[in-house]
């Protein structure tokens, strides 16, 4: 009997799919990497895991498993084929509980799902991938997923109180558990958060929430280059504000995006393409800063005021200001053009997320530069200021040789600069594949083995997710 036939025959027909269609759609993610499974399997529930899990360890066949597909790193890519296990049918949201403030979720509920969810209660799930319309819970999970709210609220590591997962050896585990507060044994979560599916498949999560604040305001500003933005954001935190959300952006970031609108920096564009229409005026000079703040709405009214004096007294050339939930969505359209803006210039765009000590903002800013001077390839720098963590594009023409090879070398002399500053090589993308090659630099020899061992230990037969940074 094949293996498929013989993974039918544990967990039902109709859950076990080889046609190539389905093979192809499992074989990549937002990375350059594809390569297909054997068979995809969509569980339905721990249990299924489990069977799959057993059978796989048993007969050594390697299972990758997948949340929602979009992650940026290769990281459920089936590099040595066997089982694509998807979990896109475990999505079931199966409690809020505003008065514990938690809610006990299915590993493959969509994480927007979740938030507009408790929204509708009145209550907050903060971590805002940028994917949230795409990606789960599981795939956060197992990324340690970030984003911009993450400098107020804290990565997904923050608001994981208890977890079900299915070891590769097919025990389901609890780790964790429903309190806000729980310190009983080692931090079983704190494993399982962030690594990269090569540790346990997680089947549920239970999760902190907190209220949701009443009101927020944003303020987009344009200054003239990065460094007067990166010094508006110093002095922010030195005024003693700490606002949820602080995003800034380079100048040849904010060309690709006057460009795919063909608008000028003075005229209000309208997005009428492939986003929702809207009306927005785009921010003057060569850098940009989008600050949100949230809270009691007197206290926001309060900040947002102080704050865009504070942004004219750091040398705003331009400044537009919300209050409402439309219109913060507005000024928050344009951050979310950019990563099309930079795909819309032809140019590949290889997606780095590092991150720095903040008072390094500048610096980093300055060796992007350089390492356009010095390979011929132009860098668009943006991202999470308020904590360091920016998305450095190197723009790569695939035709120009000198180009393609430059973008490799580029991407060294940038991991060693990060680590030679104390930073590291990937503040939310994780490692997957796109990263391996710098994973054992970026680590150090000792930090490694425990990785191994860790790994050994709980994958004995080296199953899980293979062909990545750990194991075999
Ligand atoms: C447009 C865009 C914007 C993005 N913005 C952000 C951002 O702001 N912040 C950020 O952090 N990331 C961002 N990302 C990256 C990505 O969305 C996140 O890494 C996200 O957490 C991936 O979730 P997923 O469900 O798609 O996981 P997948 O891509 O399916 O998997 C990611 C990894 O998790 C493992 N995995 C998935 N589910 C489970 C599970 N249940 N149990 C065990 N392992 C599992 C997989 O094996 C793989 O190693 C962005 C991606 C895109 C395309």
């Amino acid at each position: 009997m094949s293996f498929a036939a013989e993974l039918q025959k544990l967990i039902g027909k109709g859950r076990v799919r080889m046609d190539d269609a389905t093979l192809e759609a499992h074989s990549s993610d937002e990375w350059f990497a594809s390569h297909r499974p054997d068979a995809v399997v969509f569980a339905e529930n721990a249990r299924m895991v489990s069977h799959v899990m057993r059978f796989a360890s048993r007969h050594k066949v390697p299972v990758t498993v997948r949340g929602g597909g979009v992650g940026y790193v290769g990281g459920c890519v089936p590099v040595r084929g066997g089982i694509a296990l998807s979990l896109a049918r475990m999505n079931r949201i199966l409690e809020i509980h505003p008065e514990d403030g938690v809610a006990t979720v299915e590993a493959g509920v969509v994480t927007g799902d979740l938030q507009a969810a408790t929204r509708r209660h009145g209550w907050f799930y903060p971590p805002d991938p940028a994917s949230l319309k795409e990606c789960t819970i599981g795939g956060n999970i197992s990324t340690n997923a970030g984003g911009p709210r993450c400098l107020k609220y804290g990565v997904t590591r923050h608001y994981v109180l208890g977890l079900q997962v299915v070891l590769p050896t097919g025990e389901i585990i609890q780790a964790g558990g429903r309190t806000h507060k729980n310190k009983t044994g080692f931090d079983l979560v704190g494993l399982f958060v962030g690594s990269e599916g090569l540790l346990g498949v997680v089947t549920q999560a239970t999760l902190r929430l907190i209220p949701h604040p009443p009101a927020r305001a944003c303020l987009s500003a344009g200054f003239a280059d990065e460094r007067h933005a990166a010094a508006a954001v110093q002095l922010i935190f030195k005024k003693g504000f700490l606002p949820s959300a602080v995003e800034i952006a380079d100048g040849f970031t904010l060309d690709a995006v006057r460009r795919k609108f063909s608008g000028t920096a003075e005229k209000p564009l309208s997005f009428q393409d492939d986003g929702p229409v809207s009306i927005l005026s785009l921010p003057h000079g060569q850098a940009h800063l989008l600050v949100e703040t949230d809270g009691q709405r007197s206290s926001v009214r309060a900040e947002l005021k102080a704050l865009a004096r504070l942004l004219r007294t750091a040398g705003a050339l331009s400044l537009d200001t919300a209050e409402t939930e439309k219109d913060c969505e507005r000024l928050w359209e344009l951050r979310r053009e950019f990563s099309r803006a930079l795909k819309s210039t032809g140019l590949r765009k290889l997606n780095e997320d590092i991150a720095v000590p903040r008072s390094r903002l500048v610096d980093l800013f300055e060796f992007a530069k350089k390492l356009q001077r010095r390979h011929g390839i132009r860098a668009a720098c943006f991202g999470h200021a308020g904590d360091g963590n920016i998305h450095v594009n190197l723009m790569v023409d695939d035709h120009v040789r000198r180009q393609v090879i430059g973008g490799e070398h580029a991407l060294n002399e940038l991991f060693r600069q990060v680590l030679k500053w104390k930073g590291a090589i990937t503040g939310e993308h994780g490692i997957g594949l796109a990263k391996k090659r710098w994973w054992s630099m970026a680590i150090g020899p000792d930090a490694r083995k425990l990785h191994e061992r860790l790994k050994s230990c709980l994958d004995p037969a080296g199953v899980l997710n293979p062909g990545k940074f750990v194991g075999k």
